[in-house]
């Protein structure tokens, strides 16, 4: 039976995707900030070491997948911190362990929004693996207020997805035969969105950047079901991928520019 890691277990697609997993016969260590087997804090670089390291333990030293689903989409420098270098450095403190599975795999959530105005300026500093540098742009952003601040979480989407494309086809990823890849979802039912679709005007704005012509505002399973493939045995040859699952949102933005 597979073990697999999940963070931001304890609520929406992470929570989808620790019950699938575990419906389906798998073991699931899940990580959060509270109401999981690990609890930590995946926004300083000390939380995301112990958080691997416990991890590791628990499993009993052998991990098969490990699937990125903590974030947040405040519009504060803390954003960067988790949504990029939560992910990034975590996965980065279990791949040793990873590559020694048999079947290993490796998963994270992006999002349509990386694909939003956004800082190339903080995207490279994430990128670049200056924490420092990334904070303080962010920092800048969010002084200018909310709406300026907004740019810090397509940032760190842009920057999780380029990573994921930069390192899946590297020595220590595809290299070790660890598959690598994103999922970008559109509109997800979770707790992240219930205040943003709360009224009938904050959902038309929501809508206006994210059109989903195919069924609507998504239910976290339809991501927990493409995260479990991509994490599955199954899975031999899909790398460096960031697949949009968002109800045709990014055909409908992007159209031909693929
Ligand atoms: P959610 O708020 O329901 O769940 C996020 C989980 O991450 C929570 O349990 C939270 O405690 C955890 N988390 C936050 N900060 C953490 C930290 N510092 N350390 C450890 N855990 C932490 O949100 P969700 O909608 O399930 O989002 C999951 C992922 O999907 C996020 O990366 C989000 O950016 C992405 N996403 C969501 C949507 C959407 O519409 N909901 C769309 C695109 C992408």
């Amino acid at each position: 039976t597979r073990t697999s890691v999940i963070t931001g277990s304890a609520s929406g697609i992470g929570a989808a995707t620790a019950a699938l997993l575990r419906e389906r016969g798998q073991r699931v260590i899940g990580v959060d900030l509270k109401d999981a087997d690990v609890q930590a804090d995946l926004s300083t670089r000390q939380g995301r070491q112990d958080a691997a390291a416990q991890a590791v333990e628990l499993a009993g030293g052998s991990v098969d997948a490990v699937i990125a689903c903590a974030g947040i989409s405040a519009p504060v420098p803390a954003t960067l911190s988790v949504n990029y270098f939560g992910v990034v450095e975590f996965l980065e403190a279990l791949r040793p362990t990873l590559a020694a599975a048999p079947h290993p795999r490796a998963a994270v959530v992006s999002s349509m929004a990386s694909l939003q105005p956004n800082s190339p300026e903080m995207v490279e500093a994430a990128l670049a693996g200056d924490e420092a540098r990334g904070l303080e742009i962010a920092q800048s952003f969010a002084d200018q207020g909310p709406q300026a601040g907004y740019a810090v979480y397509p940032s760190s989407k842009r920057a999780l997805s380029r990573w994921v494309r930069r390192a899946s086809i590297t020595p220590e990823w595809a290299g070790a035969g660890i598959p690598l890849n994103a999922v970008a979802p559109g509109t997800v039912l979770t707790p992240m969105t219930q205040q943003l679709l709360a009224t009938e005007e904050s959902r038309a704005m929501v809508d206006s950047h994210v059109p989903m012509p195919l069924n609507y505002h998504q239910p976290p399973e339809s991501i927990a079901t493409l995260l479990a493939w991509l994490t599955s045995e199954e899975n031999t040859h899909l790398a460096g991928q960031v697949i949009y699952c968002d109800g045709g949102a990014d055909a409908t933005l992007r159209g031909d520019d693929v």
